[in-house]
């Protein structure tokens, strides 16, 4: 077999001494990459291979508006690994849409398969527009052009997209309409996060939730705390958010904090999550749900709780607050809540931080599920797939334990050891095509 292990004082670290720009997602990204790749004694040639997108594409999608107006979006698809399988990750639909961040959160998608061990690489995708601000026939048109415009990529066995930041199972039945009549017979594997009557899986939407419950519960055996009566402050209310404190609660813990965009509400008393959700189902928000004392995002992430959930966006915990966290663990249900110079700060305060890549996998994993089911043609019942969606989160979760006791390292350094190395590994095996 091919040994591409060069010796370790030809390594090249270009980005490891510039200042960090710790609002960029993809340096962010990137110098935990490093810091893991150093503590492996990564070799330079997997190292460059791994620190570079496989293929970035970026594709104008003209629309018609309602209006009767042509508008042009810009789509963005990125895949940076595909070793270890096709690469897999959601698409976004947003106005903080750009390059730098996809081609992070497709990098993050490599380690987040790689870390819970399903045979993906990484990719993401998005368009660079205000869903809010669209009719549904404007959001079909989007869609399905740019399913049109990434087409080359999209595929089973290439590339398959789910729903991420504002998409839906509708959105992911459009794409997986434009894809089928592009090549002439159904195809539901092409994509997850399905509609289940048209193959998703039982258990995807609660997914990420569950597997934020399910990771939160292994801190806390493994720092001793009581999961009964545990205080939670959640910051986001969607998907991941209200999920995960819904499971949270069910299993005795106490939610103390929950917000969204338009703030959030405190209660010490604990509030009724299954309540707080029928607001939002009827509101759209969490606006004048009033269960509690209105309290900010930002003094929320600051509250004295055992668990603090970050479930919403990128870089709300920095230098500037991550001094005034007071919460004993932090489960990541976000991609990159916390930013890279916020990490120590943590460290130093003893917080036992659950890491993105792990804590918000159980999407993924469900996500492989569905893929699984769609091929083989046959389909699980919701006992199967959430029991085994717990075997995988578990396991994971003490593979990453394991190593950060062993290399005394934090849980997001051992978690970028842990996928890093089965990354590596692959290539190592597969050797360098010329
Ligand atoms: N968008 C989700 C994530 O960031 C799910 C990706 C997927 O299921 O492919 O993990």
């Amino acid at each position: 077999m091919a040994d591409l292990r060069l010796p370790t004082n030809t390594i090249v670290r270009p980005d490891k001494d510039r200042f960090l720009n710790e609002e960029n997602p993809f340096e962010a990204m990137m110098s935990r990459f490093d810091r893991a790749a150093e503590l492996l004694d990564l070799e330079p040639g997997i190292y460059k291979v791994l620190r570079s997108a496989e293929k970035e594409i970026t594709v104008s999608i003209p629309v018609m508006m309602d209006n009767g107006e042509v508008e042009v979006f810009t789509g963005i698809r990125v895949l940076h690994n595909t070793s270890r399988g096709p690469a897999k990750g959601g698409i976004r639909f947003d106005m903080n849409v750009s390059l730098d961040e996809v081609k992070a959160l497709a990098a993050w998608m490599t380690w987040k398969c790689a870390v819970v061990n399903i045979p993906f690489g990484g990719a993401k995708g998005g368009v660079i527009c205000d869903p809010l601000k669209m009719s549904v026939g404007e959001l079909e048109r989007v869609t399905r052009r740019y399913t049109a415009g990434i087409i080359a990529t999209l595929g089973p066995d290439s590339d398959v997209p789910a729903p991420d930041v504002n998409t839906n199972e509708r959105v992911m039945a459009w794409l997986m309409d434009t894809y089928s009549m592009h090549v002439g017979h159904t195809v539901n594997a092409v994509t997850t996060g399905k509609p289940v009557e048209m193959g998703g899986s039982l258990g995807r939407r609660e997914a990420t939730g569950r597997g934020v419950m399910l990771t939160t519960l292994q801190a806390l055996d493994h720092l001793k705390m009581e999961v009964k009566g545990a205080t939670v402050a959640v910051q986001g209310f969607g998907n991941v958010g209200s999920i995960g404190a819904q499971l949270l609660a069910e299993q005795g813990c106490k939610v103390i904090a929950i917000s969204d965009r338009t703030g959030g509400w405190h209660n010490p008393k604990g509030i009724d999550v299954l309540d707080a959700m029928a607001h939002v189902r009827k509101h759209k928000t969490l606006e004048g749900y009033g269960k509690g004392e209105a309290i900010s995002n930002e003094a929320l992430l600051e509250l004295e709780v055992d668990v603090l959930v970050p479930a919403a966006l990128e870089n709300v915990i920095t230098t500037k607050n991550a001094k005034n966290v007071k919460a004993k663990i932090i489960c990541e249900g976000a991609n990159g809540p916390t930013t890279a110079n916020a990490d120590t700060i943590l460290d130093e305060k003893g917080i036992f931080v659950i890491p993105d890549i792990l804590a918000n996998a159980g999407g993924v994993t469900v996500s492989y599920f569905e893929w699984v089911q769609n091929r083989g043609g046959y389909y699980w019942d919701e006992q199967t797939v959430n029991d085994r969606l717990k075997n995988i989160m578990v396991s994971s979760f003490r593979d990453v334990l394991k190593l950060s006791q062993q290399h005394k390292v934090n849980m997001r350094t051992a978690a970028y050891m842990v996928a890093i190395s089965r990354v590596a590994t692959v290539h190592r095996l597969r050797g360098i095509y010329a």
